[in-house]
């Protein structure tokens, strides 16, 4: 049932407060089994009485009887909405729905309710009326809970408000029989202050308030709580969002229109806003702007009202409830009238990233295997990725689907879309979709190639994406990367037109800065090709090959100098160190230690020096060296005396002469420092020791 049908059951009852109508024979026989379960959970009978015209009753039985009436007409308006994904709320028909129920429990006092009932008479709703109305049926766990929910939610307040609304009512007599008992007259105005404060405070909407006072012989002060209500509604418009957790909490379920198809901006009210996380959204009854969804991002855009302009910063749905993320505090009004626009050159570059998308996955099956099946994609304006079931890619494949894709996007073929039903989708082996996925009757078909919307497509996908209008405005495809993300699973990420020549120049500056590395190691070598960034992006991404080429060779060049040069630079140590070795040995011919300096020797001269110097002269050796503002210290003691001196601990001892530390075996030890004018007193220290 949908709101129509809740305005008619309305009108039908005077907006209701006129329940004293006589109810046809069919009327009745539709409520008799619903009159029959409030009899056994009241105990009371209904008897069909009237109340005279004007009146909610005189008597019991009379006002007995219209909340049998009241209560089984609302049970009826109730589960009907509610199966039709209505909620009770605050705002719009959902506030229509949340009177009717809190009327209607305030009538099962009348009956002597005051725990949670209603929703025990779903039961009977759905057995009278489920073979008409299946939804009931199917949704009466849901529909008993949303009721049983509000019931209880109402009844607490209700007692309180009821009391207040006495007392004010009646002053010091504090009920109204009392207040009759003194014999006063009722008055005729009760005050809007008070049926504001019971409606703000307590919920009772403002019919409830009126029919409690009519009841009692007063009338409301309407334009004083309509002013009241103005006054509130000024208020809450600087705080009129709504905090909401998750996105199923949203009251608004009113489907956005999504237009953005064919247009480029549209006129539209904003039904809500709320606030997400710390993040306002707005929620329009029509959109332009894609949201989030099948992998492609959502859009950005602009929300213009009356000389007011609000940034969306991101678009993302709710079922069918469009989300419009909007920079800052500051938003439209509920109600309000706005122009609705996306960013239309980021929306080009995602386009053309989402119909090349569809050529990748139609040259995979062409070139890899039909097989390889879509797991995922992301639908970007700076890339896109397709993650799909296959084995790694061979560097053929991979050029030969970026060649077929690229041949695809120079055919320049028109791109179009239908919507035919999902049946005969079904029966279609050669239209792309997702197994296990859930589609409404209709689905759209994008189709590339063929007749426009013929079906006849190479590429034909159910996809609910926007697409670029012919395959040449997607411009030139890159392959950036493939790789593993699961057992099995690979990820292809690759840029189109704008997205790649943004992504050729980042590639060429990391060329430069590669090409600058190699230099560095090795003069000479062969300039890297020029790269030029105004050109047409296929000779960019030439160019970028071409580099890339190069470099590989320099790279192997330069690979292979440096294994020669290290090479040579070893040997070369080596003789240096033969020679100084036998320099050491023959000074200290016959001396029963080598204390000495060698200059300008680093750490790996001088262990190369010790290595030379053992084989000829077998005593403890202990040398310093000074190069490039380092200190070097180096001992080696024969094994036989390890057990009176120590290379470790001559290290240890003397490193600190020099400003540094050090440390080994008793057998080998090295040490260094920095201060190169303490060298001589190190060479001292270190003679005391060995000699000790
Ligand atoms: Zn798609």
């Amino acid at each position: 049932m949908g709101f129509e049908r809740i305005t008619s059951m309305i009108q039908g009852t005077k907006d209701f407060t006129d329940f004293s109508h006589q109810i046809s024979n069919y009327e009745t026989d539709v409520f008799r089994p619903i009159f029959d379960e409030i009899e056994k959970l009241s105990g009371r009978k209904y008897g069909s009485t009237l109340p005279p015209v004007g009146s909610t009753g005189e008597n019991e039985q009379e006002k007995s009887d219209v909340a049998f009436r009241v209560v089984a007409d609302h049970i009826r308006t109730l589960s009907f909405a509610i199966a039709d994904g209505i909620q009770p709320g605050n705002t719009d028909r959902n506030y229509v729905l949340r009177r009717i129920l809190r009327r209607a429990v305030r009538y099962g006092r009348t009956l002597g309710f005051h725990e949670p009932f209603f929703f025990r008479l779903v039961d009977v709703v759905a057995r009278s009326m489920g073979a008409v109305f299946p939804e009931i049926r199917a949704k009466q766990k849901h529909i008993e809970e949303v009721l049983r929910r509000e019931e209880e939610a109402f009844n607490k307040t209700l007692d309180r408000g009821i009391e207040i609304f006495e007392q004010h009512l009646f002053g010091p007599f504090k009920s109204a029989a009392a207040f009759s008992a003194s014999g006063s007259k009722p008055g005729v105005c009760m005050s809007g202050k008070l049926a504001f404060e019971l409606y703000d405070t307590y919920g009772f909407p403002l019919d409830l308030t009126q029919l409690m006072a009519r009841e009692r012989g007063y009338e409301v002060d309407v334009p004083e709580f309509e002013k009241l209500m103005e006054e509130q509604r000024t208020r809450a418009r600087a705080a009129q969002k709504k905090e909401v957790i998750e996105l199923s909490q949203i009251e608004t379920k009113t489907p956005t229109h999504f237009l953005g198809y064919d247009l480029g901006h549209a006129g539209a009210d904003v039904q809500e806003i709320v606030a997400l996380k710390g993040k306002t959204a707005v929620i329009l009854n029509n959109s332009v702007c894609y949201a989030e969804m099948g992998g492609q991002v959502g859009d950005t855009g602009e929300l213009i009202g009356a000389g007011k302009l609000w940034r969306v910063v991101n678009t993302q749905h709710s079922g069918n409830t469009w989300l419009h993320f909007i920079d800052g505090e500051d938003a439209p009004v509920v109600g309000e009238h706005v122009t609705v626009e996306y960013d239309a050159p980021r929306r080009a570059a995602i386009q053309r990233h989402h119909t090349v998308t569809h050529l990748l996955h139609w040259a995979l099956h062409e070139i890899v295997s039909k097989e390889a099946v879509q797991k995922g994609s992301y639908v970007g304006p700076e890339k896109l990725t397709f993650d799909f079931s296959s084995a790694a890619l061979t560097p053929q494949q991979r050029r030969d689907v970026e060649k077929r894709v690229n041949e695809k996007i120079e055919e320049n073929a028109p791109v179009s879309w239908t919507e035919i039903p999902y049946v005969e989708a079904k029966k279609r082996s050669d239209i792309q979709q997702f197994f296990g996925d859930k589609y409404g009757e209709l689905v759209r078909v994008v189709q590339v190639g063929g007749q426009p919307a013929g079906l006849n497509g190479y590429s034909m996908e159910l996809c609910g994406g926007t697409h670029v209008r012919t395959t040449g405005d997607i411009g030139s495809f890159r392959i950036v990367r493939e790789e593993a993300i699961a057992a099995g699973i690979r990820r292809i990420e690759a840029v189109a037109g704008d997205a790649a020549r943004d992504w050729a120049k980042a590639e060429a500056a990391k060329q430069q800065e590669k090409f600058e590395a190699l230099a560095r190691k090795k003069d000479g070598i062969a300039a890297l090709p020029g790269f030029a960034d105004d050109g047409e992006t296929k000779a960019m991404l030439e160019q970028i090959d071409a580099r890339s080429a190069h470099l590989e060779k320099l790279g192997t060049e330069v690979l292979e100098w440096e294994k020669q040069n290290a090479k040579a630079s070893e040997t070369d140590l080596r003789s240096r160190a033969g020679t100084i070795a036998s320099e050491l040995a023959e000074a200290h011919g016959g001396q029963k230690s080598c204390v000495a300096e060698v200059p300008n020797a680093d750490a790996k001269l001088l262990q190369a020096v010790v290595d030379a110097l053992k084989p000829k002269f077998n005593g403890p050796i202990f040398l310093v060296g000074g190069a490039d503002g380092r200190v070097a210290l180096i001992a080696s003691i024969p094994k036989e005396l390890t057990s009176k001196i120590q290379a470790n601990k001559l290290i240890q001892e003397v490193a600190p002469i020099v400003g540094g530390k050090g440390g080994g075996r008793p057998e080998g030890a090295q040490g260094a420092g920095k201060d190169a004018t303490k060298i001589g007193d190190a060479l001292a220290r270190a003679r005391e020791l060995i000699l000790l």
